[in-house]
């Protein structure tokens, strides 16, 4: 009798379930489509957070009115602006809002709506400085541009010109103001709003406008969103929605916005794609001048950092115990804290920090890439070090200082050679982990081998390809160097080096 109840209400269980799930997804497929929109939220006014976390804009405004006109409802992903079309390509993205121009090379990889805004580029200088109005006038100048732009394109036609590129026009922006470029190549519209909002004082823009740009909303090519966008872009363009949200923004009426970025010709002109492996091919060298770089930061950077490193390691050990807590507040702090925000601090906070307090400083890029990462390296050593000097046994000092040596003696000829040794694999995983962190300086516009990756790929929009071979070459290099330091190993081994000895004699 139990048994058949619990039959029932089983069954009834299931149906219910059935029903709902019928139900629910009849609910669903009445749904409006909601599609995934990426912005780079460090664009203002196009795109940007509130202080509540919210974004916010231009862009975003039009892309939910485009949305509600269009029928389909819109959830946001913050991505940078160089991964924007190869985040369309790979479909994580649905479309895309990020004052992107409309651009022939663009649309070889995206399908643009029709334009939605009128911008062009302008050159940003900092007050008092003369002889620059025109793109001409920055010949052999060093100008800073954010990655994969049209100003970084335009600004790349300069002959002569010193070109850095930074992930966010803010930075490129803050590089000006740091006095480390002699000016940037940027969206007007962007620049001026910086300078209106009194984030960016002591910047003004020169001469006139360098282009004439139309932005457009990206999606994938073939998207069969496209037409949802178009239609909602027209209505909104005709219902006064668009020239109220300009309006709220630009405080002015919009200008005459044309059907298509192209002029007359409609559709942007295909050109045939190139094969992963010509693209590989073309980009090797560049990604191998890159890896010589790389190279360069990390032994230099090593270098600091176990001189650094074994004096904080020693100062670790002292029976001082100021110079023990110095020792100690030093590897927690670099220790403690992310190297990409170390790096920041030290190139972007610390000149900033100065010149408040009056003082005319600038950070070269290499020195400040070399600060950082061998001030962070010291942190890792100094504990290698440490560690190492701890592993000898006390026996080992006690024999050396019975033999008459002094403290300094015993540590430089009995305790650091057999610490050394030591320390030797650590260390090789420790130079290996700074070898990849040098990918980090990229940040602060430092062409290496993941930047000049980064680069290439803002041209042709083949991110597998690029980033593949990327680390195929960080492979080599950081499988090269752990063969080196076996080969430091096995050359520092006193046994296997008596033992080799032994075997050669007795041939
Ligand atoms: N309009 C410029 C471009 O498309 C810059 C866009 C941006 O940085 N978000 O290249």
């Amino acid at each position: 009798m139990v048994q058949f109840r619990a039959k029932r209400v089983l069954r009834s269980l299931l149906l219910g379930l059935v029903c709902f799930l019928l139900i629910s997804s009849a609910v669903k497929s009445q749904d409006k489509p909601v599609l995934t929109v990426a912005v780079e939220p460090v664009f203002p006014p196009f795109e940007f957070k509130a202080p509540n976390g919210d974004f916010q804009g231009f862009d975003v405004d039009l892309i939910r009115a485009v949305g509600q006109a269009g029928g389909f409802g819109v959830t946001f992903q913050s991505i940078p602006f160089d991964g924007i079309i190869p985040a369309l390509q790979a479909g994580t993205a649905d479309a895309a809002v990020a004052a992107m121009t409309i651009t022939q090379a663009r649309s070889q990889a995206v399908a643009f709506s029709q334009p939605y805004f009128k911008a062009g580029l302008a050159i940003a200088v900092r007050d008092g400085t003369t002889g620059i109005t025109k793109l001409d006038d920055l010949k052999g100048k060093a100008i800073a541009v954010q990655i994969g732009t049209t100003g970084a394109k335009t600004a790349s036609a300069v002959a002569g010109a010193k070109i850095r590129t930074f992930d966010a026009a803010v930075l490129a922006l803050q590089e000006l103001k740091n006095g480390n470029v002699d000016a940037v190549v940027n969206d007007s519209p962007v620049t001026l709003y910086a300078i209106k909002t009194g984030n960016l004082q002591g910047i003004r823009i020169v001469g006139q406008l360098l282009t004439e740009e139309f932005y457009g909303i990206p999606l994938p090519l073939n998207s069969p969103n496209l037409q949802r966008v178009n239609e909602g872009l027209k209505t909104i363009l005709q219902n006064g929605t668009y020239a109220q949200i300009y309006q709220k923004w630009f405080n002015a009426q919009p200008p005459q916005l044309p059907e298509s970025a192209f002029g007359t010709a409609q559709t942007a002109q295909q050109t045939p794609t190139l094969g992963s492996v010509s693209v590989i091919l073309n980009a090797l060298p560049t990604l191998l001048k890159g890896a010589l770089i790389t190279l360069q930061l990390a032994a230099v950077s090593v270098f600091f950092g176990l001189i650094g490193g074994s004096l904080i390691g020693i100062a670790r050990l002292s029976t001082l115990t100021p110079v023990r807590w110095a020792a100690r507040a030093y590897i927690d702090f670099f220790r403690g804290t992310p190297l990409l925000v170390q790096i920041f601090m030290i190139y972007f906070g610390f000149p900033a920090l100065l010149q408040a307090v009056g003082l005319n400083f600038t950070f070269n890029r290499f020195a400040a890439a070399i600060v950082a990462l061998s001030f962070n390296s010291a942190a890792y050593i100094a504990e290698i070090v440490r560690a190492g000097i701890q592993s000898i046994e006390v026996g080992q000092s006690e024999a050396a200082q019975s033999l008459g040596l002094d403290s300094v003696q015993t540590l430089r000829h009995v305790i650091f050679p057999q610490a050394l040794r030591r320390m030797l694999p650590p260390l090789g995983n420790e130079f290996i982990t700074l070898l990849k962190d040098t990918s980090l300086v990229a940040v602060i516009g430092f062409e290496e081998l993941f930047r000049e990756g980064q680069l290439i790929v803002a041209e042709n929009y083949r991110p597998f390809e690029l980033y593949a071979s990327v680390a195929l070459v960080y492979l080599a290099l950081t499988l090269l160097s752990s063969q080196g330091f076996s080969y430091l190993e096995r050359v520092m081994n006193p046994v296997k080096r008596s033992s080799s000895r032994t075997q050669r004699g007795s041939l």
